[in-house]
């Protein structure tokens, strides 16, 4: 609850004299035009562009955050410009993008402009993309659900210990999410950040697959992402590229049919390979696809039904 004069977590909102404001609302600071693979959206549209938007703010606060100029930024402290929900849409198709992705920063805190910005663009045939901590009600989420065309949510860890020491959130929340995401029917992947000695303990992870395997079935792509030193934790190690590898093997062994390691150029686990056939898919190069073998959301070589949406 906030009292009159009181400023939200996020540092968006505020009580004004017993109104709630955002201040978020059509003030993005950052506005790109990228690739969705960049999400990372691995079976969505691939090759498609997202125009992103973001502005500041964030309910977490990550010891790692990449994004932290923003993320735990007030709106008024970073360069921002005025671009209603409207003017987003009209800026979407303008410059061809498929879709809108509200990404970089943590777009619940600006839940209303891009509710509002996600209802017209699904008027307008552009797709929505929400990229997340997840850290959201069901309510809202339900909301949201009626526009989304996918999402990327991440699990930073499989313990509520370490969400509150790395991310300062919890992770039950996130785990409704997923949960709510999958009964809704949404496309979503999941992104684990594998941050050295907070995140990288295979017994974990093992856990954590455990419970999307039991929850949220075999097919959701998992990502396991490579750490680089960043904001707080700018003294540690990248991820070693065997732990990654270690824990891909594990999550598929464990029976998750799409595992990739991201942050690492060129590597062949950022390629899609069918989970029946075990023959090359999606060939990845940056951010290039020089191979391509699904036909009508299908293997093109046994036929099987590749999970995704692929045109
Ligand atoms: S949830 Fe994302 S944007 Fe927010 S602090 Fe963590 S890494 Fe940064």
């Amino acid at each position: 609850m906030l009292a009159p004069g009181d400023r939200s977590v996020c540092r968006s909102k505020i009580n004004k004299d017993g109104t709630l404001y955002s201040l978020a609302y059509g003030n993005p600071c950052t506005v790109h035009i990228d690739p969705i693979e960049k999400k990372p959206l691995f079976h969505f549209k691939p090759l498609s562009m997202a125009f992103s938007i973001a502005t500041t703010g964030c309910s977490f606060r990550c010891l790692n955050c990449q994004n932290w100029e923003i993320s735990q930024a007030k709106p008024h402290e970073v360069r921002h410009s005025e671009l209603f929900p409207d003017a987003v849409v009209l800026q979407a198709k303008k410059s061809n993008s498929a879709s809108i992705a509200y990404t970089y920063s943590e777009a619940t805190t600006y839940f209303e402009y891009m509710i509002d910005t996600a209802r017209l663009a699904r008027q307008a045939g552009i797709n929505n993309l929400w990229i997340s901590n997840g850290f959201i009600n069901k309510g809202p989420l339900l909301e949201l659900c009626k526009v989304l065309n996918a999402a990327n949510v991440n699990l930073k860890s499989y313990s509520d210990d370490i969400y509150r020491k790395l991310n300062g959130g919890r992770l039950q929340s996130v785990l409704n999410t997923f949960t709510t995401l999958h009964e809704q029917g949404i496309h979503f992947e999941m992104t684990n950040l594998v941050v050295p000695g907070y995140v990288d303990d295979p017994e974990m992870v093992k856990k954590m697959c455990g419970w999307i395997l039991t929850t949220l079935g075999p097919d959701h792509p998992l990502h396991f992402l490579r750490f680089f030193p960043k904001y707080k934790l700018d003294r540690l190690a990248p991820t070693p590229l065997a732990t990654l590898e270690n824990f891909r093997k594990l999550a598929m062994a464990e029976g998750i049919r799409y595992v990739y390691i991201g942050n690492i150029p060129n590597h062949e686990a950022a390629n899609t390979w069918c989970h029946n056939c075990k023959k090359l898919l999606v060939e990845r190069l940056g951010y290039a696809i020089p191979t391509f073998n699904i036909k009508s959301g299908a293997c093109r070589f046994c036929g099987t039904v590749i999970p995704g949406v692929w045109t």
